[in-house]
């Protein structure tokens, strides 16, 4: 398939680009799919439309403005002349040409989300364009599609690529080979793939757009079964060479354990005590490990996975644990560091951004094997880093990890002789059908309980007219000692709207609260500037720290147990459990407080008392399986499932074992097939969502 830079329209700064998001092709472009699409189909006048909906409208500017509020603004007055409607255009950014050629009385054809605003509904930079009586239609019409993106590379523009892709494969002597057999496609009545391609990047205005964004469509099904195939396809294939291999018996002694469970002020739960067993059994044996250990949120996985790392330090090898962001990667290191250096264990972290010297001290440590355990993220198998002996793997918070990420770190370990055993670690409830189809390769423990002394969180709902109340609440409890987490809405799509948020709430707060030490921490700052606003939050040196959710994801401070998730109606299920499994680390009575934005959908209502009612992983897991459906993505997608391009574990359950069927055959007859399966849909796209 011919490069990306033969497409019309790419020059080297796109293509790089696209190649962080791993489009290296044309074959990568079209295989790069919508995950929503924009509604364009109708223009809606002002009268019918309706708060934190997406809509087209027109209307008759009625002024234009430029305020000085805090920040400069120009405001537009549209309205509809048939109903005497109105709604503000509120723009911060700018020009002066932009602001001198909207004049009065012109029409204009807004599209954007519609808000709440004081007086009237309000479109906060909506797209316009100016109608002009005797020219076409000036915007976009239909079902627009959004994409999957990275910095610098704007909507429009991959819709433009996406176009030339389309065209490109119109042409006559170019196609896409059809990799699923004829007899398959016409029995369970699927189309082929040029015409699933074409409709899932282009809908038609007639589309049913409800059956395809819920995955029903049988272009959507075609494309999600042939991906799950390729993925089964995969992971059989490494299962097949993975067995054929030897690990390293670790059968010797566990006196570093013991010396630090010595030193622990807590005793382990008889649940740990139980994985640590069921670790302890596979890692005597001579075959490597596979073994998934799931375990709510704060229920002490870090150090059941230190178990088998001390007994592969003892035996003379080393252990790795790879952990999805860097934020993570420090804390672990941090961490490990308090209970291991004692012990006389050298402990290296490898990340992305380590200074030259650093990096070089670093790799050398690892390389000779004096550094027993190696902390970082997936810069551990992407980077030059050799082992010297590495025996044991641990793969943290698994579900931000594909299967062929963490495979690709056991290569690393593997040497001629042998492989690494390796625990995935996840606090993400995966169901049981979901389990024994997609970690069929895995074994599996549960950590079915917490630490002994710990109070379920406190959770509350509040409207955010109450925002005063609530900042009140917190002041009054930062001044007493508390420690308190204030998380910013999730901004879609634009990293640097969520900075500016993040920024523009710590402004607030700041001036809410005089004498309160309070951080603002986002994806935006520098590695060494997050880190150090962790390590101060940690010392207690700062009693509020606002953030995106770079804090998701494990980040362990037991004092700190107040929380405030703002526009908690935008976020999943999974991810709220997430955030709040942040508090309530300790032993002190921890709460949450959920604000969201009226008017609630009913789903997001059912949502938020799902998390007020439920402290347990496990049941909002299954909750969120209920719930997920339709729209309800939201925020999920740049946590597990993101590795997919059109598959969704849960609503596809039924493709999925259907790949399986189909795998079997394919396998042991048309390796070609299946090699070109593989490779169109995994490639080399082993690219991370570093926070
Ligand atoms: P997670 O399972 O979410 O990764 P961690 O491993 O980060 O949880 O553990 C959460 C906190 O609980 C840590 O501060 C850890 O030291 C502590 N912890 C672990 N095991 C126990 C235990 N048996 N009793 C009390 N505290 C524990
Ligand atoms: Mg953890």
């Amino acid at each position: 398939m011919p490069s990306i830079e033969t497409l019309r329209g790419i020059g080297l700064d796109t293509a790089t680009k696209l190649g962080r998001i791993g489009i290296h092709s044309i074959e990568d472009l079209l295989f790069h799919f919508p995950y929503r699409y924009q509604d364009r189909t109708q223009v809606r006048p002002l009268n019918e439309l309706v708060p934190y909906q997406e809509a087209m409208t027109k209307g008759i500017v009625k002024s234009v403005a430029l305020v000085y509020r805090k920040k400069r603004m120009m405001l537009v007055t549209i309205e509809d002349e048939d109903h005497g409607a109105t709604m503000l255009l509120r723009f911060f950014h700018f020009s002066q040409a932009q602001c001198s050629s909207l004049k009065k009385g012109q029409e204009l054809l807004c599209f954007g989300e519609v808000r709440r605003g004081g007086r009237q509904l309000e479109m906060i930079h909506p797209e316009y364009r100016v109608v002009h009586p005797n020219r076409p239609f000036p915007m976009e019409r239909g079902f627009v599609p959004i994409y999957p993106t990275t910095e610098g590379l704007m909507q429009q523009g991959l819709r433009r690529l996406t176009q030339n892709a389309l065209e490109w494969l119109d042409a006559t002597d170019h196609d896409l080979e059809e990799l699923l057999p004829a007899e398959w496609l016409s029995q369970e009545k699927l189309p082929a793939l040029k015409e699933s391609i074409r409709y899932i990047h282009r809908p038609p205005a007639d589309a049913d757009i409800d059956l395809l964004s819920s995955g029903g469509h049988p272009a959507r099904q075609r494309l999600a079964l042939e991906e799950l195939l390729a993925h089964t396809l995969s992971v059989k294939r490494r299962r097949t060479r993975l067995r054929k291999q030897k690990a390293l018996a670790l059968n010797g002694g566990q006196r570093l354990f013991a010396r630090l469970q010595a030193s622990l002020p807590f005793q382990l739960t008889a649940a740990q005590q139980r994985a640590i067993k069921q670790i302890d059994n596979d890692i005597v044996q001579q075959a490597p490990m596979m073994r998934l250990l799931q375990g709510d949120v704060g229920s002490g996985k870090t150090l059941v996975s230190v178990y088998p790392m001390l007994k592969a330090v003892e035996a003379g090898y080393q252990a790795a644990i790879m952990v999805p962001t860097e934020v993570l990667a420090q804390q672990h290191y941090h961490n490990l560091r308090g209970w291991l250096q004692p012990l006389g264990i050298i402990v290296a972290l490898v990340i992305g951004k380590l200074k030259a010297g650093d990096r070089r001290q670093t790799l050398h440590l690892i390389r000779t094997g004096e550094a027993g355990v190696v902390v970082g993220t997936h810069a551990m198998f992407q980077e030059k880093v050799d082992f010297n002996k590495l025996a044991f793997i641990v793969v943290d918070e698994q579900h931000r990890f594909g299967v062929h990420q963490r495979l690709a770190l056991r290569q690393k370990g593997e040497q001629s002789d042998y492989a690494p055993h390796q625990l995935i670690m996840t606090a993400t409830p995966i169901p049981r059908s979901l389990a024994m189809t997609m970690y069929a390769d895995l074994d599996c423990s549960v950590i079915d309980e917490m630490p002994a002394g710990r109070l379920p969180v406190t959770t509350v709902v509040m409207p955010d007219n109450k925002r005063r109340a609530i900042i009140d609440r917190v002041y009054a409890a930062c001044k007493n000692g508390q420690q308190t987490y204030w998380i910013c809405p999730l901004v879609e799509e634009s990293e640097s709207l969520a900075c500016r948020t993040v920024e523009e709430t710590y402004q607030v707060l700041a001036q809410a609260m005089p004498g309160i030490k309070l951080a603002y921490i986002h994806g935006r700052l520098k590695l060494a500037e997050k880190q150090a606003i962790i390590q101060a939050f940690r010392a207690g040196e700062l009693r509020l720290l606002i953030s995106t959710t770079v804090i998701e994801v494990g980040v362990d401070v037991p004092n700190a147990n107040l929380m405030v998730i703002e526009n908690a109606e935008r976020f999943g299920l999974a991810q709220l459990h997430q955030l709040r499994g942040r508090i309530g680390r300790g032993n002190e009575q921890a709460n949450c407080v959920l604000m969201y934005r009226s008017p609630l959908s009913s789903r997001a209502h059912w949502r938020l008392n799902v998390m007020r009612e439920n402290n347990d992983g496990f049941a909002i897991a299954e909750k969120d399986l209920q719930l997920r459906g339709p729209g309800e993505m939201h925020g999920t997608r740049q946590t597990g499932d993101m590795r997919y391009k059109v598959a969704n574990l849960v609503q596809d359950i039924g493709l999925l074992k259907k790949a399986h069927q189909l795998a079997d055959p394919l396998l042991s007859g048309n390796t070609t097939v299946c090699e070109k399966l593989i490779n169109r849909w995994l490639g080399d796209n082993i690219e991370y969502s570093e926070v």
